[in-house]
């Protein structure tokens, strides 16, 4: 019997405000949780009111990490400062590895209806801050799900029961859309040194390490401590989660807005960079 991961801690997200006034909940990068090494950043967007989300983010900066959107309704226009164009959809996935910079923008549609989606930002290793920038549009088809008793799941990146998801991170993170019947149970076996975080998008889940309790409601991120095997049990209703999990880095992170450097010297340096115009193109 392998050692199952015990839940170790619940961070709630909070109410957010970015980019040009689009309300959004924020569960990693608030004071109460900075960051969950390699992982930087969590958002949620999810609103069926325009004014919540029309002003979207115009054109601005990004250096260090990759930045990795997740739509689920609505649509997300991209335009980039090297060329790059793209429209994403329900269920289409954007990779974007910002390395040494890139200046973008990201626009949501006016469009009736509900826009929702996550935004996560993956810190990149330090011989990799400086690499070139590389955008990987994966539209919903192409990424494959895998069915089992009582749970489906999407797989982004990684790989599940053999299955490969679309999105080449340059880190080898684990990213699952995975949606658990009530009562059942998914296992995933991670290894050991690898951080797993568990976010609620829908309805309940619980550890399935103990008896029913603690359980991740939504906006809830669950993160999980040592141990060979994630195994979590969807609640009354059932419930669906995004399943992440990378190697720390262990690595200094000094974040200035968009930029995510090692040091003060880096960032100086970014914002030297992008003042002269020339952020992506050192
Ligand atoms: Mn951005």
């Amino acid at each position: 019997m392998s050692h199952i991961r015990p839940l170790e801690r619940i961070v709630t997200g909070h109410p957010a405000t970015d980019g040009a006034g689009v309300r959004l909940t924020r569960v990693i990068g608030t004071p109460e949780c900075r960051h969950l090494d390699p992982f930087l950043m969590l958002d949620e967007f999810k609103s069926d009111r325009e004014d919540d989300y029309i002003a979207g983010f115009p054109e601005h900066p990004h250096r260090g990490f990759e930045t990795v959107t997740y739509l689920l309704a609505g649509r997300v226009r991209h335009a980039d400062s090297v060329g790059n164009r793209g429209l994403l959809g329900p269920g289409a996935v954007q990779w974007m590895t910002a390395g040494r910079g890139i200046i973008h923008s990201e626009m949501p549609e006016r469009e009736q209806g509900l826009l929702w989606g996550y935004q996560l930002w993956v810190n990149l290793p330090s011989h990799l801050k400086m690499s070139a920038p590389r955008y990987q549009d994966i539209p919903a088809e192409r990424i494959p799900a895998v069915q089992d008793q009582g749970w489906r799941a999407r797989v982004i990146s990684g790989e599940l029961q053999g299955v490969a998801g679309p999105a080449q991170s340059v880190t080898g993170i684990l990213y699952l859309d995975v949606a658990l019947e009530p009562g059942m149970r998914f296992e995933l076996p991670l290894a050991d040194a690898l951080r797993v975080l568990v976010f609620a998008v829908e309805g309940e889940v619980a550890s399935a390490a103990s008896s029913g309790f603690p359980r991740l409601r939504v906006h809830q991120l669950g993160v999980f401590g040592q141990g060979e095997t994630l195994a979590l049990r969807g609640g009354e209703r059932g419930g669906r989660v995004l399943v992440l999990a990378g190697r720390p880095l262990d690595e200094p992170i000094v974040q200035y807005g968009p930029f995510v450097m090692n040091s003060p010297e880096e960032i100086q340096q970014a914002i030297l960079d992008y003042q002269r115009g020339v952020l992506d193109r050192v």
